[in-house]
């Protein structure tokens, strides 16, 4: 690299906007101090107002966290996870890696990894409409009794579910939630989506499917209650009560969420190895 090369780079780093995310365990807050007195060093901007680079610290869910806060700016943020234990799914980064990541951002062309996210449309009765994306997922279920809906795939009247409730997630949230309702892990360069069932009701009378199903890009997933009474709608680490639903619509959202591609953005069969199962035993 040549002398030139290295003032440019430099020169770049004070124009890259950075904002960091933290939750509120004291170890997080360690992590955050000694990463943001790093990046300042190294001629960072931080700020939490329209960033480049938005840096969550703390696990997978704080990563849910800084899309949620982000999510209207997806189109110009890349987001890295720094994981304060064990390493995540959205985390490319350990506490004790601080140096190596503000190198890799010192290094950084603007080169990203994306995925796809989800997009739930809610109809109310009254006619308005709710718009809410998810990263992991969007489970349905009826508040206090059983949840019976309508379950239509590409327009094709697939089944009527009874039971818990239902979820619906994106590719990276298939290792989440809906890895512990049975369903499959997906790779995110699948653009898909992953309907579960939440402990249906099966007998003489009551028929589901069963097993998961995986939908693809073009095709509209949609859910309509048979009651209007309250619902409980959980989308990532957000929960919301609704009433008087008429129908939910599920896709694929026109924006995808882009994270700073690093050597240290793993392979995604190696996350699962690790999270999951761990070192191979003979
Ligand atoms: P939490 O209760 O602290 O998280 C549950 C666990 O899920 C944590 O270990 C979290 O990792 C992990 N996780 C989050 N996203 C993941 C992903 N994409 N792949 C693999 N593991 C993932 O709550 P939270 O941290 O706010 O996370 C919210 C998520 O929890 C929801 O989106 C849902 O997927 C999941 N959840 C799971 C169940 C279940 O499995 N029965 C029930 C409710 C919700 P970290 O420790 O790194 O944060
Ligand atoms: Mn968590």
């Amino acid at each position: 690299m040549t002398v030139w090369e290295i003032v440019m780079i430099q020169m770049k780093n004070t124009d890259k906007k950075i904002a960091i995310i933290r939750n509120r365990k004291r170890q997080s807050e360690q992590v955050y101090q000694d990463l943001k007195q790093k990046l300042k060093q190294n001629g960072f901007i931080l700020t939490p107002k329209n960033p480049d680079i938005v840096i969550s610290v703390g696990g997978d869910g704080m990563l849910l966290s800084a899309f949620h806060m982000y999510e209207e700016q997806l189109d110009r943020v890349r987001f890295v996870g720094v994981h304060t234990g064990h390493l995540g799914f959205y985390t490319d980064y350990r506490d004790f890696e601080l140096d190596k990541l503000v190198e890799n951002l010192k290094l950084d062309t603007g080169a990203q990894v994306s995925y796809p996210i989800l997009n739930v449309k809610i109809t109310f009765e009254n006619g308005d409409t709710r718009t809410i994306r998810a990263l992991n997922e969007a489970t349905i279920k009826r508040s206090d009794r059983t949840m019976v809906a309508d379950v239509i795939i590409n327009r094709v009247h697939f089944e009527r579910f009874r039971g818990d409730g239902i979820s619906v997630s994106t590719p990276t949230g298939s290792t989440a939630y809906n890895k512990s309702l049975g369903g499959a892990v997906l790779h995110p360069t699948i653009e898909a989506l992953q309907v579960t069932e939440i402990a249906s009701l099966n007998n003489r009378v009551y028929r589901t499917l069963g097993s998961s199903v995986i939908v693809p890009k073009k095709d509209k997933i949609e859910l309509v209650p048979t009651r209007s009474d309250y619902h409980t709608i959980a989308v990532d680490n957000q929960t919301f009560s609704f009433k008087n639903i008429v129908r939910i619509e599920y896709q694929i959202d026109n924006h995808k969420i882009h994270f700073v591609a690093s050597p240290s953005h793993t392979s995604f069969w190696n996350r699962v190895r690790d999270s999951f199962i761990g070192e191979c035993k003979e």
